[in-house]
């Protein structure tokens, strides 16, 4: 099965109770039994069922499965957001005295999530790129997890995931890599080499812009040295799934952050459309950021542009996608305000992936609670707009983001 058969008749397709075509809605709390002992035998893990939505769906089920489907992983697990999905999956092979190695161009949230992860006596070392030259000074033997973004938003820098894994590799770390901005569809980080995949699926993946979620994707191959990563010493004897049933059982199951079943099935629907989207949505922003870049005092960050420090990765690991999100840098931060508010279509609000274009002026929103230092490595400068771009028609959204580059410079 191809990519886009796959988004459609993939796995989870089949054995809805009454042949329905998508999967039912279980919006429910529980699961109720013939007799205590079949209640049970699933409690036990001896018989396949559900017993409370915390700990298993089938809505949520069906979405996990197709995910899993699409990345090629082992088994997912479905959160309730994008950021508890990053924090589970952290915690399920951190403790106390241990080290992270990740990228320095991280989602503000990821990067507030790190300095949170101090108090609980988890260090983070950033790199400034995630090659495997600039990460492998980075481990020592308190290191358990090498993380990072594969298209980081919005500086647009590129995990070059083949040898960031091979040094991840030999010192026997694993790569878990948040894929949100790539999707599915651009790239497959496990086939490249990672070892774990994490989506925000409230971006490309729901697409709609209706409901906040999560998940994360075990490759299922990484030979976990136990003695190393001790907080999995407890599931020794599941060998390489270790981490997916730490992560189910223990950490995701006990902190609690499940996705709703109503939310698992909007991001259903919305992934089926996943590839016309994306299709879609990177031509309108290879489009975009053409017609900006022939503006001479704006300065546009977006990876199929020739000049870009990261462009050949476009062809190397993302299908020859660009991906939808571009930035560009107005000359001061007055200027870009005044941009923004002249718009006529791009809406202003603090997503991405949705099918409306969407803007923002990330340093003052969504990087307010870091430094200048930290913002700059995450491309992030008193003037930089960040666009989502959606499916509109690329005439349309190329006249409206001209036009108030061109009237921002009134009066
Ligand atoms: C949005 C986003 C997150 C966080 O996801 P939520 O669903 O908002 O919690 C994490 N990583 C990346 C790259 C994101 O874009």
């Amino acid at each position: 099965m191809r990519f886009n058969t796959k988004l459609l008749h993939g796995r989870s397709t089949q054995n809805y109770a009454q042949r329905e075509i998508l999967p039912p809605v279980s919006q429910v709390t529980a699961f109720r039994y013939e007799s205590m002992e079949e209640l049970r035998k699933v409690f036990e893990h001896k018989s396949m069922g559900f017993a409370y939505t915390r700990i298993g769906n089938p809505t949520v089920a069906a979405f996990e499965q197709r995910i899993n489907e699409l990345e090629g992983g082992m088994g997912a697990v479905c959160c309730s957001s994008g950021m508890s999905a990053i924090t589970a999956a952290l915690l399920a092979v951190c403790r106390s005295g241990d080290e992270i190695v990740a990228g320095s161009g991280l989602y503000g949230g990821t990067i507030d999530l790190f300095r949170d992860l101090e108090g609980l006596g988890i260090h983070t070392v950033f790199a400034d790129e995630l090659t495997g030259e600039a990460v492998k000074p980075l481990i020592n033997e308190k290191t358990r997890v090498i993380f990072g973004e594969l298209i980081s938003n919005p500086s647009l820098r590129v995990m070059d995931v083949e040898s960031v894994s091979k040094v991840a590799h030999e010192e026997g770390i694993p790569l878990f890599v948040d894929s949100t901005t790539a999707t599915p569809y651009i790239a497959n980080p496990l086939m490249l080499g990672a070892d774990v995949v994490i989506h925000s699926t409230s971006k490309y993946i729901n697409g709609g812009g209706n409901s906040i979620g999560g998940i994360i994707v075990d490759g299922g191959k990484f030979p976990w040295d136990f003695d190393k990563h001790t907080a999995l010493a407890g599931h020794r004897k599941y060998g390489k799934m270790a981490f997916s049933v730490r992560l189910r059982t223990d950490i995701w199951e006990n902190f609690g952050g499940c996705l709703a079943p109503v939310n698992a099935f909007l991001s259903f629907i919305g992934v089926e459309t996943l590839a016309l989207r994306m299709e879609k949505i990177c031509r309108n922003a290879c489009k975009l950021a053409e017609a900006l870049n022939e503006i001479s005092d704006i300065e546009v960050n977006y990876l199929t542009l020739e000049e870009h420090p990261y462009h050949k990765y476009v062809d190397e690991e993302l299908s020859g996608y660009g991906g939808g999100i571009l930035s560009f840098r107005a000359g001061s931060k007055e200027r870009a305000y005044k941009i923004i508010n002249g718009l006529k279509y791009a809406l202003i609000a603090s997503n991405i992936g949705d099918i409306r274009t969407l803007v923002i002026h990330p340093a003052s929103t969504l990087y307010m609670h870091s430094d200048k230092e930290t913002r700059e490595k995450a491309g992030v400068y008193d003037d930089t707009i960040r666009v989502s771009v959606g499916i509109e028609d690329e005439e349309d959204l190329i006249a409206d983001f001209t036009e108030a580059v061109r009237k921002s410079l009134d009066e």
